[in-house]
């Protein structure tokens, strides 16, 4: 077996754009680099939001990228089964709590919007739960406890469980597994050995380690990348047409889009034309970029 597994894990909810490229090509180098490979996982636990068409997309895209998975793990809209065991392995309990009653009540809310929940439904009583009509969500109990990790790109961190986060959601009201219980089964099972993604996820990473812990599973390395900005230092999203994979696949060649990754996040000194195994070739995290990168994307 492989000593490194990366990872895909992208959620079909539309096409990839820029900053899920560069996090796939990130992904993919430092897996390859180092005789890793990797593993696909379709992250399609809401099925709202979530469209076959667009999977077929982006696999389309990875492989025209260059950037071939090794194994294909099961979509996580097939694994609720998985995710009901581990559910039983936690201190968890049913919350009524509205969001307008969460806001009201006035939680505080971290730096990305969060809401902290309080711990309201923790001490409810049987009796007072079978009183409500409302069907719960289920928490997590989360001990007072700072974790501390050292994450490969941005270095040491530390967050306090209780003042980040609160008992957060394990399963929503609709009986689907919250994204933080889902992807730490997954990646677990799937054998991820390091995880690469945008710093937009850094802080729900200490969320994640506390669950492998209490899971007694194995926590995988993390990287993760900056974000790409606009120059007025707003997030570029899949909303910025231009920078959507299908656009770029109409004006550049693969290998002209990895160059443009590469440069951007630090690779490489000018903008060239790479394919993403000759990158794989000298790649080192020490070269790659920390802070977040601005681009005028009307000037590319
Ligand atoms: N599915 C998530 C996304 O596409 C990524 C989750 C993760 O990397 O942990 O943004």
């Amino acid at each position: 077996m492989n000593s490194i597994t990366g990872r895909f894990a992208p959620s079909p909810s539309g096409y990839m754009h820029l900053g899920n490229i560069s996090v796939a090509v990130l992904a993919w180098v430092s897996a390859k680099s180092r005789g890793g490979e990797i593993v696909l996982r379709i992250e399609d636990l809401d099925p709202a939001r979530s469209r076959r068409e667009y999977t077929e997309a982006i696999m389309d895209d990875l492989q025209c990228l260059g950037l071939r998975w090794d194994r294909r793990a099961e979509d996580q809209s097939r694994r609720g089964e998985a995710y009901r065991a581990a559910l039983d392995r936690l201190q968890t309990y049913p919350c009524y709590c509205s969001r307008d009653e969460l806001r009201a009540a006035s939680a505080p809310h971290a730096s990305d919007g969060r809401v902290i929940y309080p711990g309201t439904c923790r001490h409810l009583t049987e009796a007072q739960r079978r009183e409500r009509t409302k069907i719960p969500c289920l928490r997590v109990e989360v001990p007072d406890r700072e974790i501390t990790f050292v994450d490969g790109l941005q270095g040491p961190c530390a967050m306090s469980l209780q003042r980040e986060w609160g008992d957060f959601i394990v399963q929503r009201a609709d009986g689907v597994a919250a994204y933080q219980l889902a992807v730490v089964v997954d990646d677990a099972e799937n054998g991820v050995t390091e995880v690469v993604r945008g710093r937009d996820l850094l802080s729900s990473t200490p969320a994640q380690i506390w669950l492998y812990e209490a899971l007694g599973l194995k926590a995988p390395v993390f990287y993760h990348t900056p974000m790409l900005l606009a120059p007025d230092g707003r997030r570029l999203s899949k909303r910025d047409g231009d920078l959507n994979i299908r656009a770029m696949r109409e004006r550049w060649k693969p290998e002209r889009i990895i160059g443009l990754i590469a440069w951007l996040h630090g690779l490489t000194d000018r903008w060239e034309t790479v394919s993403a195994k000759e990158l794989a070739e000298g790649f080192s995290w020490d070269r790659v970029r920390r802070e977040d990168i601005r681009i005028n994307v009307n000037s590319l």
